[in-house]
């Protein structure tokens, strides 16, 4: 994959391309297009980092230029490559590191796999129903699948699933199964539901009712039930989270569950579980609620690169056979069904997820999921001992805080913000000694930064609550 790496860090001594002359980034600066039907468009995102629109810019690119004649001979071409190569792998290695924002478990070896890639493997197609190509990894695929069926205890011959390109595209699907079932039907999502489920909101032309959330970013189900009463007209299609992006809060399914029955919704109500973040670890916390499809739900989706880890994004879909029939037709050159989001399917993810899997199993996940969730604790705690207000929800991973008030320490960490507040998601990759050092450095640059009554940190209480905010005012 040769192209922008746009983390603007590298230096290769190369010419960069100057920009236009005109070129001011803050005369660009457009507000974020709002949704006339009222969907997407997330409020509150803080102003700091500037977002560009229409226009491309070119932080850093690795251009192509064409080989020379006597590029064989000499053997240039293939020596620039090869250090282009070596100096991407060092900043990657470097970018690894440091890297606590994101819910991706960077620590895996898969160079078993290695020899597999000279082979273009594609499961494009139904994973059940074998099609003319035949360079696929079904047998891989459909195991994988069996194993994640059993977990949310749905029968073989009673569920259809395939593994995706991301969460997102579990969650178009399994909001497309829905409006398919439903198709008068309305969107209930909470407002702390990741973008992917307003955007299918969007390509689905659906009416999306956005649900108020608790202060821990939970779905407040008070307000679900009022906005059930006022569509009873019409069919409910929920998404809802187990772990929501920001703050990874867990909806509360059998109160969700509850209120749509209480609301007269009783078999009038298709339930998405967007389990991308924690799909893969809720069965393994004490006390979380089981997402099971003992429950009414429709389909679950979990992405395969986060807690898994992966190389390549990818995810899995599990839902009930009786729904996919909705949605899925013949196509007779592919001598399959298609009943997918996408047409060609990446063949390599399957065997992946197979891998780790098989290496780990319930167990191996088991004790990796205790670890994250001790060392969070373990983050949060030193937080709040060094005066920085703090927030882990019960069974979540996700350390969310003040947001750091320089950038180029959000970026060298690579932390996810929102408005005020910044998150670290604990993963297996992310070692206390990481914790560690990330928390000695905040605590270093935190002095400069509000030192000798140089200003205060400003105060997150709306965000994570009174009771964890340690601005000024909430200390005492
Ligand atoms: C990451 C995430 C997604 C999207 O998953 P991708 O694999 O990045 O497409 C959806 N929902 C939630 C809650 C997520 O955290």
């Amino acid at each position: 994959m040769v192209g922008s790496v746009g983390n603007g860090l590298m230096d290769l001594g190369e010419k960069v391309e100057p920009l236009p002359e005109e070129f001011d980034p803050k005369e660009i600066v457009e507000p974020l297009p709002t949704e006339s039907n009222g969907v997407g468009g997330e409020e509150g995102s803080g102003k700091r980092r500037e977002i560009v629109l229409g226009r491309n810019v070119h932080t850093m690119c690795f251009t192509i230029k064409e080989p020379d004649a006597d590029d064989e001979e000499t053997g240039e071409r293939e020596a620039y490559m090869a250090s282009v190569l070596a100096r991407y792998r060092k900043s990657l290695i470097e970018r690894t590191k440091h890297h606590l924002g994101y819910p991706y478990n960077l620590d895996f070896d898969y160079g078993a796999l290695a020899q597999l890639q000279h082979f273009s493997i594609n499961n494009l197609g139904d994973p059940f129903i074998e099609s003319n190509y035949g360079v696929h990894s079904r047998q891989f695929e459909v195991g994988v699948l069996d194993w994640f069926a059993r977990l949310w205890e749905l029968e073989k011959n009673e569920y259809w699933g395939y593994i995706t390109n991301c969460g997102t595209e579990g969650n178009l699907h399994g909001i497309l199964v829905g409006r398919e079932v439903f198709p008068d039907g309305i969107l209930y999502a909470s407002r702390e539901s990741h973008y992917s489920v307003f955007k299918a909101a969007r390509m689905y032309r659906m009416e999306c009712i956005k649900v108020g959330t608790l202060v821990s970013g939970e779905i407040d189900c008070a307000d679900f039930g009022a906005k059930l009463l006022q569509n009873k007209d019409k069919p409910a299609i929920i998404n809802v989270n187990i772990g929501t992006t920001v703050k990874g809060a867990v909806d509360d399914l059998d109160l969700v569950i509850k209120t749509l029955e209480d609301s007269g919704f009783r078999d009038r109500f298709y339930i998405h579980c967007d389990g991308a973040l924690f799909g893969l670890m809720m069965p393994f916390v004490k006390r979380a609620p089981k997402v099971t499809f003992k429950k009414p739900i429709g389909s679950v989706s979990v992405s395969g690169h986060k807690f898994v880890g992966c190389p390549m994004p990818c995810g899995v879909q599990i839902l009930r056979l009786n729904h996919v029939n909705a949605l899925s037709r013949n196509v007779e050159y592919l001598a399959s069904r298609d009943a997918t989001i996408m047409g060609s399917r990446n063949g390599h993810a399957p065997i992946f997820l197979w891998y780790t899997l098989n290496r780990k199993g319930y167990r191996g996940f088991q004790k990796e999921v205790q670890k994250c969730l001790r060392n969070a604790h373990y983050l949060k705690d030193r937080l709040k001992e060094a005066g920085i207000g703090a927030m882990l929800n019960e069974l979540s991973s996700t350390v969310v805080f003040e947001r750091p008030r320089d950038e180029e320490f959000v970026r060298r960490w690579q932390l996810a913000c929102q408005g005020s507040i910044a998150h670290v998601v604990v993963m297996p990759s992310v070692s206390i000694e990481k914790l560690d050092s990330f928390l000695n450095e905040l605590v270093e640059k935190r002095a400069t930064w509000y030192g000798d009554g140089k200003g205060r940190p400003q105060c997150i209480a709306s965000d994570i609550g009174d009771e964890n905010c340690l601005c000024g005012f909430h200390k005492n």
